[in-house]
């Protein structure tokens, strides 16, 4: 791995050594780190959102959203004036959209009370929507340098292993692993220090085979010692629910009729084609003939399937049965209901499985 020059590292800072070593651990991410966009900054903006997006998925997904964010969104102030439907637009594909709809909130009442200034202080950041321990830990240490221990899952599993704590790397272990960050975290150099658990967690106590024989701290692991780094944390084989789901394409005059999903629950806000769930033992043709009657009131005259999509979802899996449909009469459009282009998609914020329904039919259109 190649090391970073260009981030911001106070080489003169002393940090306390025992117990832990936090200087050797510092000194390893100096040479070691990612070289990544939100690195090169100290806009606790920027941090913020790069913190967000950074829970839900893998650094390498996360660095092309985030570029397109900070291009589309350069500041704070951009976010709060925008609609609700140009930022779901562009965090479209991260999921998690409960998330963006806090940072735009947040970004407001920023903007509003705080002269679009992150405040700095926990007691008011805490308050503000979405920022629960991990976000405001992250950007206080990172953007303020202020001494807060987070936890995110590279370093629970870090902190279980270096412990040799048993069990599902989960919040129940928060607890234990919060006191002992607090033990370690040194005076200065907290950006960094927190920083370089996550990279170690990443890049050395990865998920599986642990890099343990280059590890800065294998010292003092106890796994480790113990031979057990494998076995830390135990592994939850949940299998992941499948839900098969009926999808109608309707076309009208080169149009696709697709709807606004409430604004509370799951995708709340998104678009989507119209369609549901394939009850226990129901047809997909029924259930199409069933969920168009019921969220549309119309009547399915014919349909022909088109394709299937697989899509991943972090509660379940979902199948969706794609079929073009003739209905009667035709819906009608309204503030939740639209008669779109397939260039007009662009504009509507929608859920994974619905974009991949879009790139598929771009396909079979292009083979026509
Ligand atoms: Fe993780 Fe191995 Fe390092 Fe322990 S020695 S912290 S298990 S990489």
């Amino acid at each position: 791995m190649k090391s970073n020059p260009s981030l911001t590292i106070n080489h003169k800072t002393e940090v306390p050594h025992p117990p832990f070593g936090p200087k050797n651990l510092i000194s390893w991410y100096k040479k070691n780190a990612r070289n990544l966009p939100w690195r090169h900054t100290s806009d606790p903006y920027k941090i913020w959102i790069s913190e967000v997006m950074l829970q839900q998925t893998t650094v390498t997904a996360v660095i092309p959203y985030y570029e397109k964010w900070i291009k589309v969104f350069p500041t704070i102030e951009d976010v709060s004036e925008a609609s609700l439907q140009k930022v779901l637009k562009t965090w479209q594909g991260l999921g998690y959209y409960t998330r963006v709809k806090n940072i735009h909130a947040s970004a407001k009442l920023i903007c509003e009370k705080y002269d679009g200034k992150i405040p700095s202080d926990s007691q008011i950041l805490q308050k503000l929507p979405g920022f629960g321990p991990y976000t405001t830990g992250a950007v206080l240490s990172i953007a303020f340098h202020q001494r807060q221990s987070i936890i995110d899952a590279n370093i629970r599993r870090l902190v279980m292993r270096l412990l040799a704590i048993k069990g599902f790397a989960d919040t129940h272990q928060d607890n234990l692993i919060l006191k002992f960050l607090d033990k370690i975290i040194p005076t200065h150099d907290v950006n960094l220090f927190n920083q370089a658990l996550m990279e170690l967690g990443a890049l050395i106590c990865r998920p599986k085979n642990p890099l343990c024989l280059i590890c800065p701290v294998q010292k003092f692991c106890k796994s480790f010692k113990q031979k057990i780094q494998n076995k830390i944390p135990q592994s939850k084989k949940s299998l992941v629910r499948l839900i098969n789901v009926v999808i109608a394409i309707i076309i009208n005059d080169g149009k696709y009729f697709i709807q606004k999903r409430p604004p509370k629950g799951l995708f709340a806000d998104l678009w989507e084609f119209p369609g549901g769930k394939i009850e226990r033992g129901e047809k997909p043709e029924s259930a199409l003939k069933r969920e168009l009657q019921e969220e549309l009131n119309v009547h399915l005259t014919k349909c022909s399937y088109l394709m299937n999509v697989d899509q991943l979802y972090t509660q379940f899996r979902a199948r969706l049965h794609v079929f073009a449909c003739y209905v009667s009469p035709k819906p009608n459009p309204d503030k939740t209901h639209q008669w779109v282009s397939f260039n007009g998609f662009s504009k509507y914020p929608m859920p994974s499985g619905s974009v991949k329904i879009i790139k598929n039919l771009l396909k079979k259109q292009s083979l026509k």
